[in-house]
Formats: C-alpha cells, sequence, structure tokens
C-alpha cells in the first residue's frame, strides 16, 4: 500500500469556457485514460514492483516489465518543459482559435512523465519555459455516452 499522494482534490478549478471551443475534438475514453479525463484530478500509472511512473499507461512497466500496475494520484502540478504559440490552425475547427498555445508540462510527483496541454488564463506572451504551473480543468460533455469529461489544462502559479 503507497501513501496518499498528495491532491488537489479540494481545489479542483473549473474552467469557465473550453480554451479551443466546445466543438473542438474531444478525447475517446479508454480503460488507460479515463482516470485523466473524468475525475478533475491527475491520476498517472505505477508499478507496484518498481515505482516507476508512466504517463500514458502501459500494460507492461517499461523498467521492470512488471504487469502490476496501478493508478494513483499526483499533485496537480508541474513545470512548463516546451512550449509553442501555434498561428496557424491545423484543424478547421481552430481558424478562429489562433494563436493558442500547447506545452509540454513535467509532472509533479510523476518523475519523467510528460503531459501535453494548453496554457490557460496567461497572456501568450507572458508563457515561459521553467515557469510552474497547477492543473485547471475544463468541463465537457461526451454527445456519444453523455459522461462528463473533466480536461486537464494548466495556469500558471
Ligand atoms: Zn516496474
Amino acid at each position: 500500500m503507497h501513501p496518499a499522494a498528495p491532491c488537489c482534490l479540494d481545489e479542483i478549478s473549473i474552467m469557465a469556457n473550453r480554451y479551443l471551443g466546445d466543438s473542438f475534438l474531444l478525447p475517446a475514453l479508454e480503460p488507460d485514460n479515463r482516470h485523466w479525463f473524468t475525475n478533475g484530478q491527475l491520476h498517472v500509472q505505477f508499478c507496484n514492483s518498481c515505482d516507476a511512473a508512466r504517463y500514458p499507461a502501459e500494460d507492461v512497466c517499461f523498467r521492470c516489465q512488471s504487469t502490476d500496475l496501478e493508478f494513483r494520484a499526483i499533485a496537480g502540478e508541474g513545470v512548463i518543459e516546451s512550449v509553442v504559440e501555434v498561428q496557424h490552425p491545423v484543424h478547421p475547427l481552430l481558424a478562429d482559435r489562433v494563436p493558442y498555445n500547447v506545452a509540454v508540462i513535467s509532472l509533479s510527483g510523476a518523475p519523467g512523465c510528460n503531459a501535453i496541454g494548453n496554457i490557460v488564463n496567461s497572456d501568450e506572451t507572458d508563457v515561459s519555459i521553467g515557469q510552474n504551473v497547477r492543473a485547471i480543468f475544463e468541463k465537457a460533455t461526451d454527445p456519444e455516452s453523455g459522461e462528463e469529461l473533466l480536461i486537464p489544462n494548466w495556469e500558471a502559479v
């Protein structure tokens, strides 16, 4: 049994609007990503044999090949490792959304794990590598299942 990870379950921040618009594509829920997109809390897969963290999830530990894996809550915090400002829309639904940013975030509490997301609530010119960020979730409803999604984005702290 592992001690509970510090988390921000009591402090979930919800965005009023989706960063890339309400009609933009939603993630397809699967067993390995359901924790990430529905809990309003970040969950990362850990190996119970060697404690390696893995995101996105896999069926076998990359380090020790164990299949004894579990999802654990981590703090919704991280650091911007890379960020780009997109000027050219790569999808018609993004035509009126440019410029927008896409960042790589190293996840606190999950060594070696990076997530990709958007930095919200900041002037695009104020976003930079090395900034500390915290998760902020945007609500969406899966039109097929009717299930509520809570999609992580990031804001500077
Ligand atoms: Zn392992």
